[in-house]
């Protein structure tokens, strides 16, 4: 009954359709009832779960609490064993007097509530949140406590064995503790909204840091006892060979965090002091591929961008440092551009995501499937559009480049710094400057930045060599980062994309033809209207979005 008038209040809100409504309680049906109705309507794309949560709190005259955004009392959390918040997907965020403020997904389960009641002795006042946030904010809140107790049992280990587990360590990485630790490791990590893992060996013990934002952090320091067992217990799970030690291996494994399957890939380097392992973490399935719209471009860049995307053939390039979020730009154009009656195919090393209806072809040097190669092959396979993840050597941007005039639309990357200079970097590849003039519609130059934690910012006039740095005449009032539990003490919280476009109109091809420079070209796109990085960067300071060191170190480096 419940579920009905929810439907009902969604359809007469206009949030969804009467069809829409027909659909979701037939599948809630074929279900028999084991499926909630927020959850289908979901699954089936017709809300996103926090409008759904939003429009539910409305219903239900229960308010909204937007978790990834609120200060979580930690007393409060403590007040409910973990083993309960996990049962009844709810957390605790704050104490008001003799009431505790229960964050749940499900306000009218008076079940719930009465068995936090019992188990608290306090009176619970409950707010709605998303499913996913609860269990984010339920991982975050009590991990800090698991990892203390791990940290306990494998320190209880080394004791117990007084020296290196070198030898018998293969019989050790099946024991609790290195099993509990190595997952541990991985949660609290995905937790942090982390990319990558380094486990490394020193003399006298291992440190584990974490890359958060673009910056290592570090996690935990082990006993040297235990990295042996550790490193063969990620070697095991990755399928790498244990037994040896002393060249490179690379592997992969999948570990489930909070509802979402994570990809993990896992790389061992012999080093002084024992192998070093360094994993890097790549979400699937639930995390759905960005849109052009959710890249963060400005209103100009996004036009621009879009139209590129519109010339049926053609080289599009995107450049930029590892690690500037140049893939995700590349799957998100991807998003757009396929459809079911085009044939798209890339070549990636590695392929990073899975795209449903798109080819994805892996580079595998060792067997000689290289960027070329593959290419080649692909180009015999009747492709209209072809993604190619980095033009490492000349070979394979001439055989890209060929292809664009061909008649095929080619996406791709190269590590430059700008987009004036990737034009001059494939002259000095060796592609002749006719065929880039030719060939090329665009290219973008990205970089991400870190987004200033809205919490804990702190307002203050800008001083006269910042102006400078901005390109502005006068002071105004920008943010800086400050740091609170909200977003780990660092001030910031989440990255963006700056982005500078490129757009090879009839002037900008005449000069790039005439083998003109890096500033030539510059000086072209600029009067016809491109915003350079700095630009960009600058206008997000003066928005109160990033730093003035944000903006420093993302245009300034070389
Ligand atoms: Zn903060």
């Amino acid at each position: 009954m419940r579920n009905e008038r929810i439907g009902d209040y969604l359809v007469s809100q206009g949030l969804i359709t009467e069809e829409q409504l027909q659909k979701v309680l037939a599948t809630q049906k074929e279900s028999n009832g084991a499926k909630k109705f927020g959850d289908v309507v979901v699954e089936l794309g017709f809300m996103t779960e926090i409008n759904f949560t939003k429009a539910l709190a409305g219903k239900l005259r229960v308010q909204y609490v937007d978790l990834d955004n609120t200060d979580i009392n930690t007393d409060a959390v403590q007040k409910v064993p973990e083993a309960l918040a996990r049962k009844h997907t709810v957390i605790a965020i704050a104490i008001t007097g003799k009431r505790l403020t229960v964050a749940t997904n499900d306000p009218v389960n008076f079940i719930v509530l009465e068995d936090i009641k019992v188990s608290t002795g306090m009176d619970t006042v409950p707010v709605l949140a998303t499913t996913s946030a609860i269990n984010k904010a339920i991982g975050k809140c009590y991990s800090m406590q698991n990892v203390d107790s791990v940290l306990e049992g494998v320190t209880a280990m080394a004791s117990d064995l007084g020296g290196p587990m070198d030898e018998e360590a293969n019989d050790r990485v099946e024991s609790a503790p290195i099993v509990k630790l190595a997952t541990t490791i991985v949660e609290n990590s995905f937790r942090a909204d982390a990319t990558d893992i380094h486990i490394e060996p020193f003399d006298k013990y291992t440190r584990i840091r974490i890359r958060v934002n673009g910056d290592l952090v570090e996690l935990m320091n082990i006993s040297s006892a235990v990295h042996s067992a550790l490193t063969t217990r990620f070697k095991l799970i990755s399928g790498m060979n244990i037994a040896e030690k002393r060249i490179p291996q690379d592997g992969r494994f999948t570990q489930v965090v909070d509802g979402t399957t994570l990809d993990v890939r896992v790389s061992s380097l012999p080093m002084v002091h024992g192998e070093k392992i360094v994993i890097r973490i790549l979400s699937t399935g639930q995390i759905a591929l960005r849109k052009i719209t959710d890249l963060g471009m400005s209103d100009y860049n996004y036009q621009l961008f879009e139209s590129m995307l519109r010339v049926p053939h053609g080289v599009i390039l995107v450049t930029g440092p590892t690690g500037s979020g140049k893939t995700t730009t590349l799957y998100a154009a991807l998003g757009e551009i396929a459809k079911p009656n085009v044939n798209v195919v890339t070549v990636e090393d590695p392929v990073e995501k899975a795209i449903d209806g798109i080819n994805q072809c892996q580079v595998n040097q060792k067997a000689g499937m290289t960027f070329a190669a593959a290419l080649r092959s692909i180009l015999r396979q009747d492709p209209d559009i072809v993604m190619i993840g980095e033009m490492r050597d000349t070979e394979t941007a001439d055989i890209g480049i060929r292809a664009a005039i061909t008649g095929h639309l080619v996406l791709s990357t190269l590590h430059t710094n700008d987009a004036a200079s990737t034009v001059v970097r494939l002259v000095d590849m060796g592609v002749a400057p006719y065929m880039v003039a030719t060939s090329l519609i665009g290219v973008i130059a990205q970089r991400l930045v870190k987004v200033l934690c809205p919490n804990c910012k702190r307002a203050r006039m800008s001083t006269d060599e910042e102006n400078e740095l901005m390109g502005i005449p006068s002071s105004i009032q920008i943010y800086e980062p400050v740091g609170c539990p909200n977003c780990n003490n660092t001030g910031y919280r989440g990255r963006t994309a700056i982005h500078e476009i490129i757009h090879c109109t009839a002037k900008v091809s005449a000069i790039i033809a005439a083998g003109g420079g890096k500033e030539e070209i510059e000086a072209a796109a600029k009067a016809n209207g491109t915003k350079l990085l700095r630009d960009n960067a600058s206008e997000l300071v003066q928005a109160g979005e990033t730093s003035i060191d944000e903006l420093v170190r993302s245009t300034f480096s070389v």
